[in-house]
């Protein structure tokens, strides 16, 4: 047996992996668990040799290496030794091990790799800075408690987010800081030992004041999203139970503000108006959705694509057509020959309209009232853009844009130069619509369709 010694972490374990893998060395002849140092005792000559089961040299696949960095973080004493196994299987039992969804260690790995990735997201969420000074310089310090080994990939994040101050983020295994150039890591802490309450804690109750929608109120989905393990770290936390007892009367206000639309200052630049967007709450919409999501592009485009409504992972990111379907938007316009960046992309309703099942948000469409608070965000981008063209994508964005509801699939691929809002409105199929599509063929149809009408629009641009 190999007693492997090793550092821990995903490059060392990886070097290694490599050199057992080319000796086919099997999963069950290492131990990856054990600390201590022992001598090489394995004779991998006196072993039957096996043959890699593809006739090509094997590569690892690259999404499977970042599987892996992602699994190296679980809290798990078995994950290098799982990665070892797959890894051996792939290589010499079974080239396609990595689709067999059922397979035991492709299920864990799964599994392991949900949970890292949810961990890092709570992480995001639930960290709270107090601000604290260390030699006189503003240091912002915070303390949480990961689920996982997550301290590296998940403070990335704070660095990006955070770049311009000082912090710390403490945990029981690790410690990670930010001195405005580079994050470097350091011994955790035990949260007795993390000292300094201070205003900080008044600041974030503030915030949550703010953000705290009567609407979505769910005490066991609340329990879930936000556990109770992370409360002790959270100042907020001590709000709940006053804000529950509120929450009928500050429903029934929100029910009153239905039949309005959004207020919009045209005097207020691109900029102004997208931050001015983030808190409108002239129709029920914002209270489900997690953020406004406005549009993004050029001030100067001539190309404006108008779709529906934001999905989830747009709601979640808070920018336009990157979920699904905006994958295939970019892909319909790299065939159209037309630089995303070039084009001013955004939405008819700027939240997102859902209802849960199961454990998913569905897309609703948004009604005739929601469509017509919504607008004047719409035409205000319009008028700030001036494009000259406009491809409204779908019912929805075609209904705002044209002013009544078109069949696309006659409407489509034609000029329409009729409109005061733009010099030239074309109408396409919305990329969603070609992930509902019933088979292949229709699929393929619309999206050729799709590129069509985008040259179309680049043609009349010019
Ligand atoms: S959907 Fe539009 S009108 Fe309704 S709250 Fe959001 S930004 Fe305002």
């Amino acid at each position: 047996m190999i007693q492997v010694d090793f550092e821990k972490n995903f490059m060392s374990w990886r070097e290694n992996a490599r050199k057992f893998l080319a000796d086919a060395i099997p999963p069950d002849q290492i131990n990856w668990s054990q600390d201590e140092l022992s001598l090489f005792t394995f004779d991998a000559s006196s072993q039957d040799v096996k043959k890699p089961v593809s006739n090509n040299d094997f590569k690892v696949p690259p999404e499977l290496i970042s599987q892996f960095k992602t699994l190296s973080y679980a809290r798990d004493e078995d994950r290098w030794n799982l990665m070892y196994k797959i890894l051996f299987r792939l290589c010499y039992e079974n080239t396609g091990l990595l689709s067999i969804s059922i397979d035991p260690d492709i299920n864990k790995a799964e599994k392991l790799q949900k949970s890292v990735r949810h961990d890092i997201h709570k992480m995001h969420a639930f960290v709270r800075f107090k601000k604290s000074f260390v030699d006189e310089n503003e240091v912002y310090v915070a303390w949480h408690k990961p689920e996982h080994l997550i301290v590296r990939p998940g403070t990335e994040f704070f660095a990006r987010r955070f770049g311009d101050k000082r912090w710390s983020i403490f945990t029981p295994d690790e410690s990670a800081h930010w001195d405005l150039k580079k994050i470097t890591y350091g011994a955790g802490m035990a949260q007795r030992d993390f000292q300094g309450v201070d205003d900080w804690d008044e600041i974030w109750k503030t915030y949550y004041k703010s953000i705290f929608n009567p609407a979505r109120i769910k005490i066991k989905m609340m329990k879930s999203e936000m556990s109770p393990k992370y409360w002790s770290s959270m100042p907020e936390t001590s709000l709940i139970r006053d804000l529950v007892r509120d929450a009928p009367k500050a429903l029934q206000k929100m029910a009153e503000n239905i039949n309005t639309s959004a207020v919009v200052d045209l005097k207020l630049s691109l900029s102004e108006l997208k931050s001015k967007s983030s808190s409108c709450q002239a129709c029920p919409l914002y209270a489900k959705a997690t953020q406004t999501v406005f549009g993004v592009g050029p001030e100067n485009a001539s190309i404006m694509i108008v779709g529906e409504q934001p999905g989830d992972q747009e709601d979640r990111t808070g920018n336009p057509f990157v979920g699904p379907a905006g994958e295939i938007l970019s892909q319909a316009l790299i065939q159209a020959g037309i630089k995303k960046e070039s084009v001013y992309i955004t939405n008819a309703v700027k939240h997102f309209k859902w209802v849960p099942h199961k454990n998913m948000r569905l897309h609703q469409k948004p009604s005739g009232p929601e469509m017509h608070a919504c607008k004047p965000w719409l035409e205000a981008e319009i008028k700030k853009i001036k494009p000259q063209v406009i491809i409204a994508l779908g019912t929805t964005a075609a209904t705002a844009i044209i002013g009544k509801l078109p069949k696309i699939k006659d409407e489509r691929g034609k000029i329409i130069s009729s409109l005061a809002c733009a010099p030239k409105v074309i109408i396409s199929w919305h990329p969603s619509a070609l992930l509902r599509a019933g088979n292949e063929t229709e699929s393929t149809e619309k999206m050729q369709q799709l590129v069509d009408d985008l040259k179309l629009a680049l043609s009349a641009e010019e």
